[in-house]
């Protein structure tokens, strides 16, 4: 029998009565609403240990429609992409308040652009949330240059000044949301 994705026996949603650790497979997959986030390239001061997120994103990304070009394959070609799951998605400081996972974690309900609520992956878009309204591929910047294209702080509501170029490390992550 094919799984039930959004009620369970009480006709509630499933992200309104299941933990991270609950969900199954399906139900975590469908959770990422694919903003694309979490493939922005981030970059940690090696004096300070701050984390800074840019505009750029992943060569492996497809900006306009923040897929993934090869997201089955992702890790082999992409070493330092990490995949998201209940651990990473408490600790990482930088996922977006706007993140299914942590929207979840955090006890609130999901936002109507949410494809589980709106029915579409359009709406992530319409609503602003992909960053296809703003990033650019890393292809097109020398990474000593990354650091100039920081961007104000997604993970709070307050803005992050941008720093002095910061000696800078890449970091990248991937959800493990969705086939893309
Ligand atoms: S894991 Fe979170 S931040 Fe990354 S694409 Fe999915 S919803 Fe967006
Ligand atoms: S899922 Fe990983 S490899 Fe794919 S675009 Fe995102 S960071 Fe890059």
């Amino acid at each position: 029998m094919k799984e039930r994705l959004t009620l369970d026996g009480d006709s509630q949603p499933f992200w309104k009565t299941k933990t991270l650790e609950q969900l199954s497979p399906e139900e975590w997959e469908s959770l990422c609403d694919g903003c694309g986030r979490c493939c922005l390239i981030k970059l940690e001061d090696e004096d300070t240990s701050e984390v800074y997120t840019t505009k750029l994103a992943c060569s492996m990304l497809n900006v306009r429609t923040c897929q993934c070009k090869d997201y089955a394959n992702r890790f082999s070609k992409m070493p330092d992409c990490l995949q998201i799951d209940v651990k990473r998605a408490r600790e990482l400081k930088w996922l977006p308040p706007t993140c299914g996972y942590r929207i979840v974690d955090e006890g609130r309900d999901l936002p109507w652009w949410h494809p589980l609520i709106s029915g579409s992956p359009e709406t992530v878009h319409q609503a602003g949330i992909a960053v296809s309204s703003f990033a650019m591929s890393e292809k097109r910047v020398k990474e000593e240059n990354y650091w100039r294209y920081i961007i104000p702080d997604l993970s709070t509501e307050e803005q992050q000044a941008a720093p002095e170029q910061p000696r800078q490390r890449k970091e990248r992550v991937a959800s493990s949301g969705r086939s893309r």
